[in-house]
């Protein structure tokens, strides 16, 4: 049956709206609603077929475990059985907001949605929407990304009904969401924190409030590059294990070499990339930054991420132009890499997945 859609204004979502996506979720049903992040597939997290739903409707592999989402910092001595110092320090600063902490899950948070793990990992959303709903439910929220497993995350409801329509029961239409990309996951089973995903708290923030966290090499889920205690924390996150974020079109990232890290990919990089996949034949899209936007040759379809300078726009966009893109029916799209700092390691941090599947890295 098609999803029933109900539009909201995010900053004041109509109560009876709000009741009716609560009442899907009490009868373990699945709602996908907006977040500050991305769209969230919303199930009951303390209901276990409702979760096992959130799988199947994904295509999601069992193993890879779920956030949990809840309305209030206070909630999270239900879920987790130890909350240690550094977390209370990190939920001061940053709940509500994009960082997923990941601690010693509670008996009561099931199985399936821990993904078999001893750990859950949890995080209390910065969006009106995503807050009223979970607290007129009444229960913990577990919600991945919206998309069918392995495709770019939803920023539109409309992403939502395009990956998911015929498999979940409501979509609330909040409008796109603001940052663009995922949660920060954090681990904090380990000492010192390990980040398991970059995302919307940078890592330059969460060393502003901790002072250490380990960070993976990129890539570093190859276990003869990683030292021991980093390939447990990883293989402690099976998602970063998955394809992901991936459009049908080839992704090509265009990076520049680490000795000229910060430095912009060259025109003549660029211009290369997209003729050598012209001459196998291949209809070119590029997503560029706006200082970059002359630069692609002529007869590529073009798309501008934001200024080079401002990686938070980059975010916002980054999902939905590579759906634009692919939907608009080319072969391979060029895509030009930002300086990994704040919020562009998140976005690095997706396309090298995006192209690392099928795609290149030049
Ligand atoms: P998504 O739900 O699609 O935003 O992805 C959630 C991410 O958090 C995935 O990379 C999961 O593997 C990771 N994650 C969820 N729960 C845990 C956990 N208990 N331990 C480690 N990583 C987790
Ligand atoms: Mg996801």
């Amino acid at each position: 049956m098609p999803a029933r859609i109900l539009t909201l204004a995010p900053h004041a979502p109509d109560p009876a709206a709000i009741r009716e996506a609560a009442a899907v979720l009490s009868g373990g049903g699945l709602v996908a609603f907006p977040t500050e992040t991305v769209y969230g597939l919303g199930a009951d997290a303390l209901n276990p077929s409702a979760v096992e739903r959130i799988y199947a409707a994904k295509g999601r592999p069992v193993d890879n475990p779920i956030i949990v989402h809840i309305a209030e910092a206070e909630a999270l001595g239900r879920f987790v059985t130890d909350i240690p110092p550094v977390a209370q320090v990190l939920i001061a600063h940053c709940w509500p907001g994009p960082l997923t902490l990941v601690l010693p899950a509670a008996a009561v948070v099931p199985s399936v949605t821990r993904g078999g793990l001893p750990t859950v990992a949890v995080r209390m959303p910065a969006h009106p929407v995503a807050l009223a709903l979970i607290r007129a439910a009444g229960c913990p929220v577990a919600a991945p990304s919206a998309n069918r497993s392995g495709r770019p995350s939803p920023t539109t409801a409309q992403h939502v009904l395009a990956d998911l329509g015929g498999s979940v029961e409501l979509v609330l239409d909040g409008g796109p969401t603001p940052v663009g990309v995922e949660s920060t996951v954090l681990d904090l089973t380990s000492d010192p924190p390990v980040l398991l995903r970059p995302g919307g708290v940078s890592l330059e923030q969460l060393v502003a409030i901790v002072g250490q966290v380990t960070v993976p090499a990129p890539g570093a889920a190859a276990p003869s590059t990683t030292a021991p205690e980093l390939q447990a924390a990883l293989a402690r996150s099976p998602g970063t294990r998955y394809r992901h974020y991936a459009p049908r079109a080839k992704v090509v990232l265009v990076e520049v070499p680490p000795e000229e890290a910060g430095a912009a990919p060259s025109a003549a990089a660029l211009s290369a990339a997209v003729h050598r996949l012209w001459d196998q034949g291949l209809r070119v899209g590029a997503m560029v930054t706006a200082e970059a936007a002359f630069q692609v040759p002529l007869g590529a379809v073009v798309r501008v991420m934001g200024p080079r300078g401002d990686p938070a726009a980059v975010a916002a966009s980054l999902f939905a132009l590579l759906r634009e893109l692919d939907d608009a029916g080319l072969d391979a799209i060029v895509v030009e890499g930002i300086p990994e700092q704040g919020l562009g390691r998140a976005v690095m941090d997706r396309l090298r997945r995006a192209a690392g599947q099928g795609g290149e890295v030049v």
